[in-house]
């Protein structure tokens, strides 16, 4: 039996990290200045503390412009609005990133709404899952970007292959989906109501799992030749990372297959970056 090949996230975004310092450094020498991205933190969440971290390293490594607000976890909503406000209107800024998830006390829709929509990085804002909705994309959610990045760079097309997205989240699986549709493919969205999971998983040539339960999806019920992005980030007893997907049983069957870590979760990072750059190369001029 053939084992799947490996889809390295590591490698492919470090690729488009490479393409973007360059082209930064192209738009230095003409006089245009660095992009910006404001990462904005609240309270202490050791996984969004690494997430943050992630994120401002990398753009660094780029050599992009980082602004980092890491504000105490009893910070109002008001004066998380105001912080923002500022930032909309801060003509170095062309992205704006706030952790999630935020403490109780904020209301998440009134943080990701006030953002402007230019600004949007993460691409949550209505105005932005709109675009998408309607086929005329701008700023786009960076997980389910980065995974058509993966997607696309296994060569395969897309048009008419069945997809199926397990999850349908706000931030992966109904951003997801859209993206799937945008590409051509039949998309299925299952969820927890989802009646017999089993029999859509096991005709999707394109799984992608969203679900955050390690081993949820078990192995043979994966199509012979699919393609499978496991999304999915599970920290075991044991210290270490897993995916959604049962992985060594998966990869007998799949022709393609991201391992966790080193597939989404770096393609997530260079994706926030790539809105960035578009941010500033397209939707602020000057
Ligand atoms: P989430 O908000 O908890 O969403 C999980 C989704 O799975 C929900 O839609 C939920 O359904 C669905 N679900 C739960 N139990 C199910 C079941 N038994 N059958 C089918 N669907 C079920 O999580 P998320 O933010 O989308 O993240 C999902 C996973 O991806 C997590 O492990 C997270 O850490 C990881 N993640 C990774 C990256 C990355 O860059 N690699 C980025 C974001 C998230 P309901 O909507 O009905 O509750």
């Amino acid at each position: 039996m053939m084992s799947a090949k490996i889809i390295d996230g590591n490698a492919i975004a470090t690729e488009l990290k490479h393409t973007l310092k360059q082209a930064n450094a192209q738009r230095l020498t003409q006089g245009l200045r660095t992009p910006g991205l404001a990462v904005i933190l609240i309270g202490s969440d050791p996984a969004s503390q690494v997430y943050v971290g992630s994120k401002r390293r990398s753009c660094e490594q780029v050599g992009f412009k980082s602004e980092s607000f890491d504000l105490p976890e009893s910070t109002s909503e008001q004066a998380l609005l105001a912080l923002i406000d500022k930032l909309n209107h801060n003509d170095e800024i062309d992205g704006i990133l706030v952790q999630l998830p935020l403490p109780q006390h904020i209301n998440t829709e009134n943080v990701i709404e006030a953002i402007a929509p230019d600004k949007d990085v993460d691409g949550f804002h209505p105005y932005n899952i709109g675009r998408l909705a309607q086929r005329n994309p701008q700023l786009r959610p960076c997980t389910p970007k980065g995974v058509m990045t993966l997607l696309t760079s296994t060569g395969v097309d897309l048009h008419g292959q069945e997809a199926v997205v397990v999850g349908a989240s706000n931030i992966v699986g109904r951003p997801m989906a859209l993206e799937l549709l945008l590409a051509g493919c039949t998309t299925t969205v299952c969820h927890r109501w989802t009646k017999d999971l089993e029999s859509h998983v096991r005709r999707a040539d394109i799984l992608i799992v969203a679900v955050g339960k390690p081993n949820f999806i078990p192995g043979d019920w994966i199509k012979q030749g699919a393609i499978i992005i496991d999304v999915g980030i599970n920290r075991l007893e044991n210290g270490k990372l897993t995916g959604d997907v049962d992985f060594d049983v998966a990869k007998e069957k799949a022709a393609w297959i991201t391992p966790v870590p080193g597939g989404v979760g770096p393609m997530t990072v260079a994706t926030l970056l790539e809105n960035t750059f578009y941010a500033a190369e397209k939707l602020h001029l000057g």
